[in-house]
C-alpha cells in the first residue's frame, strides 16, 4: 500500500499542478468518444498503451472482457455499456482481449478451478469462445491455441454485444461502431478484427 500512497503523494505536488485547468474542465462533466471494455489484468493499461488522457475512455473492466447476452444477469457490465451509448452517447465500443489472460487459460483448463466457483460460473459467458476458432487452431501447439481462443473470445463477446437492442439501435442509426482488438503483453502491439479478411491484423503497421 506504501507505495500506492507515495505514488498519490507524487500525483498532488508534481503531476495535478501541471493539468490544473483539464481537471477543472472535467470536473464538470464527461463526453468520452469511446468504451473500452477490457480485461481485469493489471498489465493492460489502456490509458498507457493508447497515451489517452483523463476524460478520454469510458472504460468497463471485468476478468475475460466479457459482455453478457440481453437479458442476462452479470453485475454491471451492461449498465455500464448501457449508460455509455444512451447517456453519454460514445461513438466506438472497443472490446479488447489479451495474451496470457486467466480467463482463456481456465476456459483451456477448467478443472484447474477448484476453490473458484465464482470463476467457474463466470466461464459460462466465455464457452461460446469456442465456437470462433477454427480447426486449425484449435489442434495447433498451446501458444496457437491460447492466442486463438483470446481472439475467439473478443468475437464471442462482440456477437454478445450485438444482442443488445440499444447497441443494435445505435449501430443501424450509424452513431456506434463495434471493435475488436487484441493486446500482446510481450511486444505491446495491438491487433484488430478485420471484418474483410476474418482476422486479426495489425492495428498499427
Ligand atoms: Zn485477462
Amino acid at each position: 500500500m506504501k507505495h500506492l500512497i507515495e505514488g498519490h503523494r507524487r500525483f498532488l505536488t508534481q503531476v495535478f499542478p501541471g493539468k490544473r485547468d483539464q481537471f477543472h474542465l472535467l470536473a464538470e462533466g464527461q463526453r468520452p468518444e469511446c468504451l473500452f471494455l477490457t480485461c481485469a489484468d493489471s498489465r493492460v493499461v489502456p490509458d498507457l498503451i493508447l497515451q489517452t488522457q483523463p476524460g478520454e475512455l469510458f472504460i468497463c473492466r471485468n476478468a475475460g472482457n466479457v459482455i453478457p447476452h440481453a437479458g442476462e444477469p452479470a453485475g454491471g457490465v451492461t449498465a455500464t455499456i448501457e449508460y455509455g451509448v444512451q447517456a453519454l452517447r460514445v461513438r466506438h465500443i472497443i472490446v479488447c482481449g489479451h495474451s496470457d489472460c486467466g480467463v482463456i487459460h481456465a476456459l483451456m483448463a477448467p478443472d484447474k478451478l477448484e476453490g473458484m466457483p465464482g470463476v467457474r460460473d463466470w466461464l459460462r459467458h466465455v464457452e461460446s469462445a469456442w465456437e470462433y476458432v477454427d480447426d486449425v487452431e484449435r489442434h495447433g501447439g498451446e501458444l496457437t491455441r491460447q492466442t486463438a481462443l483470446a481472439h475467439a473470445n473478443v468475437l464471442a463477446q462482440l456477437a454478445s454485444l450485438r444482442t443488445h437492442s440499444f447497441v443494435k439501435d445505435a449501430v443501424a442509426e450509424g452513431r456506434l461502431e463495434l471493435h475488436g482488438w487484441y493486446y500482446d503483453i510481450s511486444s505491446g502491439q495491438i491487433e484488430q478484427y478485420d471484418e474483410q479478411q476474418r482476422r486479426f491484423v495489425p492495428l498499427v503497421h
